[in-house]
């Protein structure tokens, strides 16, 4: 079976309340009757209820941007898995590299929060992606390989149902500067054959693997029609319907 696109709107530490329910539903009201392609938006954390309400009944998903790992507890500031479940949330992003490297988290740490996702009955966007640095030192294979063998450690074949891989360069995120079609072709190849190592060769086939990176209407069809390409995380593009709209169509 082919695998089906997904296009996820990664809205960051952006819009307001009024401005987060307006955009959902602006994007919800643009993919009426669309059902080729999956597609989930991931507005802040205390906006999840409401976008949820705004767009309940659609075709569009709600996912968060990061939970915890526990349960419950004296976490001050953090939200549990069950809690962003309870927003109206299906999926969460787990790995971006805004908190890898900006908030230094770490492979065991986000090991533990998609275990703690999974078994609460999240489906889970796994970000992972090389520096321009390791890029440039050609790290790029070593560095997928050390995030995906440290994030997914201890998962079985069925839980990698409920996982998406989203594969973003960080030299390409919020910069203008997209990977080639050969770069993205290249690398996510590479992370469905580890897959294919680590769970088999079945998961690996039906793994889909975002790319994410400064996707825009004018170069997503080539990134989203690449063999081993099943859809984008979009970060600044999805703020506004109709650009994010493009994007969802140029999947489709
Ligand atoms: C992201 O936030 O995951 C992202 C890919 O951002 P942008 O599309 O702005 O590069």
């Amino acid at each position: 079976m082919p695998r089906k696109k997904f296009v996820a709107g990664n809205w960051k530490m952006y819009t307001s309340l009024e401005s987060a329910k307006a955009l959902a539903m602006d994007i919800a009201k643009g993919l009426v009757g669309d059902t080729k392609v999956t597609v989930a938006l991931c507005p802040p954390l205390p906006y999840l209820t409401a976008v949820a309400w705004a767009i309940k009944g659609s075709s569009v998903a709600v996912g968060a941007q990061n939970c915890h790992y526990e349960k419950e507890g004296a976490f001050t500031g953090e939200t549990a898995p069950s809690m962003v479940l309870d927003s109206g949330c299906q999926y969460v992003i787990l790995g971006h590299s805004e908190r890898r490297h900006g908030l230094g988290e770490t492979d065991d740490l986000l090991n533990k929060k998609l275990k703690a996702a999974l078994a609460a009955g999240l489906e889970v966007i796994f970000c992972i992606g090389e520096l321009l640095s390791e890029r440039e030192a050609n790290k790029t294979e070593s560095v997928l390989e050390t995030q995906l063998k440290g994030g997914l450690a201890g998962l079985t074949a069925e839980q990698m149902a409920k996982v998406v891989i989203a594969y973003e360069p960080v030299w390409a995120i919020g910069t203008g500067k997209v990977a080639t079609p050969d770069q993205a072709q290249e690398a996510h190849a590479f992370v469905r054959k580890t897959i294919s190592g680590m769970f088999g060769e079945k998961v690996a086939s039906e793994l889909l693997i975002q790319y994410g990176g400064s996707v825009k209407p004018d170069n997503a069809a080539t990134l989203m029609h690449l063999p081993d390409v099943d859809g984008a995380l979009v970060g600044g593009a999805s703020l506004k319907a109709d650009s994010f709209l493009a994007i969802v169509k140029a999947a489709g």
